[in-house]
C-alpha cells in the first residue's frame, strides 16, 4: 500500500558530561585537573532518497534516535561524538512541524540534506575550571540536551507526469503497457486505491520520466467528498497532466463531459493545476462508436491537444509517449 503522510518523532543525541579527574603519574604527585569535555550529541537530518517510493517505512518505525555523546575522560580525553541520525524520505516529500503545521523543510532531490535537530553540546571537564585560586577543581558540566521534534511528512509528487481520468477510462493498462509497473486491471466500481509509478524509458535519447497513475477521480474529488483529493496532491508537482478520457463512451459516458467534469475537478483543488501543460489520451479508439465521438470532441474542443490511442491495439501510443516527452522537456529548459 501507497502511504504519503505520516507522524514521526525525532530526538537529537544529548551531549556527554564533562569529566572530573586528575593527572595520576609516577614521579608527579599532584598532578592538576585533567577532565575531558563531554562529546557532543549527534544531529538530526533529512536525506533525500530516490530509492524510497513512499513512507510506509515510517508507519513501522515512527522513531528516529541519533547517538548521545560520551562523557570525557581523564588526560583531557573528549567524549566521542554522537552518530548523527538520517530521516530518509523520498524526494518530494515536506517536513511539518506536527504541533504547530508550520513549515520545516522540503526535500526535492536525492541526497538533498537538512539540519533538523542539533545535538546537545558535551559538558565541560574540570580541567576548564582551573584557575589561580582553584587549582585542584572538581566542578565539571552535564551536556545539554538534544532537541527534539514531532513532524509530519507528506509525500507531494513523485513523477513528471500524472495520468488523471474518471474510473475504467484506461489508466492502469495505458501504465502497464508503457512501463514496467503492473497494476492491476479491471472494471473495478472505484478503481485502484493506490498510486502507481512507472518509468517511461525512451533509448533513444537515453532518457527516462515517471508516470503516475492516480486513482480514479470521482465527482466531487475536490471538496474531499471521495477518494480522489487523497490522491489529488500528486498531481500538484507533476509537470504534465495526461487526461484520459473513454472516448468509447462506455456505461453511457459522454467523453465531452467527462473532459469538462475533470478540469473542473482539478481547478476546484487548484487553480495552478490547469496552467500546466495537458495531454488528452482519448482511449479506446478501437470500439466502433470512439471515431464519432472524437470527432464531436475535436470541434468542441479544438484547442485541446488530442492524442488518440488504443491501449488494446497499441494505436497511437508511441505518439503518446513522444508527446509526453516533449510537454516535459520543454519545462526542463
Ligand atoms: P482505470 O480504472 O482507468 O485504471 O482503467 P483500467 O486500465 O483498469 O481499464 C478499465 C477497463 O477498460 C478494463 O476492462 C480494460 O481492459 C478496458 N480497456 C482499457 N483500455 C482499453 C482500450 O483501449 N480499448 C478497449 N476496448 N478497452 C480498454
Ligand atoms: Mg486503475
Amino acid at each position: 500500500m501507497f502511504v504519503d503522510e505520516a507522524i514521526i518523532r525525532a530526538k537529537a543525541g544529548d551531549g556527554g558530561k564533562g569529566s572530573a579527574s586528575f593527572r595520576r603519574e609516577k614521579f608527579i604527585p599532584r598532578g592538576g585537573p585533567d577532565g575531558g569535555d563531554g562529546g557532543k550529541g549527534g544531529d538530526v537530518w533529512a536525506v533525500g532518497d530516490e530509492n524510497l517510493s513512499d513512507l510506509s517505512k515510517y508507519s513501522y518505525t515512527p522513531n528516529i534516535f541519533a547517538g548521545n555523546g560520551a562523557k570525557g575522560a581523564g588526560r583531557l580525553k573528549t567524549g566521542a561524538s554522537g552518530a548523527d541520525a538520517e530521516l530518509k524520505v523520498p524526494p518530494g516529500t515536506i517536513i511539518y512541524d506536527s504541533e504547530t503545521g508550520a513549515l520545516v523543510a522540503e526535500i526535492l532531490e536525492h541526497k538533498e540534506r537538512v539540519l533538523l535537530l542539533r545535538g546537545g553540546s558535551g559538558g565541560l571537564g574540570n580541567a576548564h575550571f582551573k584557575s589561580s585560586t582553584n587549582r585542584a577543581p572538581r566542578q565539571f558540566t552535564y551536556g545539554s540536551e538534544g532537541e527534539s521534534a514531532e513532524y509530519k511528512l507528506v509525500l507531494k509528487s513523485i513523477a513528471d507526469a500524472g495520468l488523471v481520468g474518471y474510473p475504467n477510462a484506461g489508466k492502469s493498462s495505458l501504465v502497464s503497457l508503457i512501463t514496467q509497473a503492473k497494476p492491476k486491471i479491471g472494471a473495478y466500481p472505484f478503481t485502484t486505491l493506490h498510486v502507481n509509478i512507472g518509468t517511461l524509458e525512451f533509448p533513444d535519447y537515453y532518457e527516462k520520466l515517471k508516470l503516475a497513475d492516480i486513482p480514479g477521480l470521482i465527482d466531487g474529488a475536490s471538496q474531499n467528498k471521495g477518494l480522489g483529493h487523497e490522491f489529488l496532491r500528486h498531481i500538484e508537482r507533476c509537470k504534465v497532466l495526461v487526461l484520459m478520457i473513454d472516448m468509447a463512451g462506455t456505461d453511457g459516458r459522454n467523453p465531452c463531459s467527462d473532459y469538462k467534469s475533470i478540469l473542473a475537478e482539478l481547478e476546484l483543488y487548484s487553480k495552478d493545476l490547469l496552467k500546466k501543460p495537458l495531454i488528452i489520451a482519448a482511449n479506446k479508439m478501437d470500439e466502433p462508436a470512439a471515431e464519432k465521438n472524437l470527432k464531436s470532441f475535436r470541434k468542441k474542443y479544438p484547442a485541446a491537444d488530442v492524442i488518440p490511442i488504443s491501449c488494446l491495439t497499441e494505436e497511437g501510443i508511441g505518439a503518446l509517449k513522444d508527446e509526453i516527452r516533449k510537454k516535459c522537456k520543454l519545462l526542463s529548459f
